[in-house]
């Protein structure tokens, strides 16, 4: 049995998505900036997606940038500002690299967080003034699923930096949170379709009426000459219908997953001796059980779950086999040794009982076997 436990690294397509994209594989090839009817058709299903993606985000259809996914969509946030408007970018220790490495490649400021990874405002406050041009915060991280004070973050930035411009990266909230709602204190909000069902190398960045960013591909003036190239019909008109599905269905979704979350987080909790959770049950997302397991090293534990068919990564799939334990844990105050203890389990809308159940019996004995193995005598 393969048991899925990575839907923070990407999702399964919903159904709905394939659907819609394979009409743009096979006969309506399109380039959606030409004139003829082969074209307008594929400009037709752009304009169409844009609708939807604009009604799912509670943004306008022309505050609407394809991208080509999140990354993309975080680096023109902030460097697209900057760029504009000089100044300087800040952002919250616990972001996702395509912001974090986009405000150092800034020599921008960085401000730090509690414990349960929510940031520190008044650490924020110090790192604001009238110089200050862009702040990016979060909406759901990606390696804890920590819920961040975005309403407050924005207040204070309106106070201290009047001129500043609020980024979200929303690419791990879309499926739990209602980000038409959470994400309106921000100008910029940042997607990507495979985070809620949809294909990989799409996203998009809403950019609210009156703000100014610079594109970083420079081109052929597509999206209003914020975002040049081709646009990828198949992909928008996926990731439309993925956030149109993720949508209709959060609620029920959010529900379903949290008790199974609940269930395997309190399993395992009560299985693994010297296994704590990181961040804070109360302020995460319903899909994330992150845990710091004592005395293994995480690479070695996701071996052996590989071999059982359990997917699961370390704290983030990016830091996945690199050297390095987490910026995330690390900022959160974790000590380096527990933090290569680390193990991300993210929940989905395909997650069952079943995968749950497979998950609570193999892990436990996994940890075990490794805890074995580390006092077992070497035999020379
Ligand atoms: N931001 C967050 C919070 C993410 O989790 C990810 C992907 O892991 C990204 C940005 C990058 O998105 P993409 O994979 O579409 O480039």
């Amino acid at each position: 049995m393969v048991s899925y436990l990575d839907h923070a690294a990407t999702t399964p397509m919903r159904p709905q998505c394939t659907e819609a994209m394979l009409p743009f594989l096979g006969s309506r090839w399109g380039n959606p900036s030409g004139g003829h009817a082969l074209a307008r058709a594929a400009r037709r299903a752009v304009d169409e997606a844009r609708d939807v993606v604009a009604t799912c985000l509670g943004a306008d259809a022309g505050e609407v940038v394809f991208t080509g996914g999140g990354t993309e969509a975080d680096n023109l946030a902030v460097t697209g500002v900057v760029a504009r408007n000089g100044g300087i970018a800040v952002c919250s220790a616990v972001e996702h690299h395509a912001v974090l490495r986009s405000v150092e490649a800034l020599s921008g400021r960085v401000a730090g967080v509690h414990g349960d990874g929510r940031v520190d405002l008044a650490a924020l406050d110090a790192a604001l003034d009238g110089q200050v041009s862009v702040v990016s915060l979060m909406l759901a991280n990606n390696e804890v699923g920590t819920i961040q004070p975005l309403a407050e973050a924005a207040a204070l930035v309106a106070e201290r930096a009047p001129a500043a411009v609020v980024h979200t990266d929303a690419v791990q909230a879309v499926s739990w949170l209602d980000v038409a709602v959470l994400a309106a204190p921000a100008h910029l909000v940042a997607v990507s379709a495979h985070k809620f069902g949809g294909p990989q190398g799409v996203g998009a960045l809403v950019v609210r009426g009156g703000v100014g960013v610079e594109p970083l591909l420079r081109g052929g003036g597509q999206e209003r000459d914020r975002r040049s190239g081709t646009h990828n019909v198949a992909g928008i008109a996926g990731m439309a219908a993925a956030l149109a599905a993720t949508v209709a269905d959060r609620e029920a979704v959010v529900e379903r997953v949290r008790a199974r979350r609940d269930r395997l987080a309190d399993g395992l909790l009560a299985a693994i001796p010297g296994c704590t959770e990181s961040g804070t049950r109360a302020t995460k997302v319903a899909g994330s059980c992150s845990l710091l397991i004592e005395g293994i090293e995480s690479e070695a534990l996701l071996v052996l779950l590989d071999r059982e068919g359990i997917c699961a990564t370390a704290a983030s799939s990016c830091a996945s086999g690199a050297a390095e334990p987490s910026h995330v844990l690390a900022a959160m105050g974790v000590p380096r040794a527990l933090a290569y203890g680390s193990l991300r389990l993210s929940l989905g809308w395909t997650t069952t009982d079943a995968e749950v159940d497979h998950a609570l019996e193999v892990i436990p004995a996994a940890v075990d076997e490794l805890r074995e193995r580390s006092a077992a005598p070497i035999l020379r």
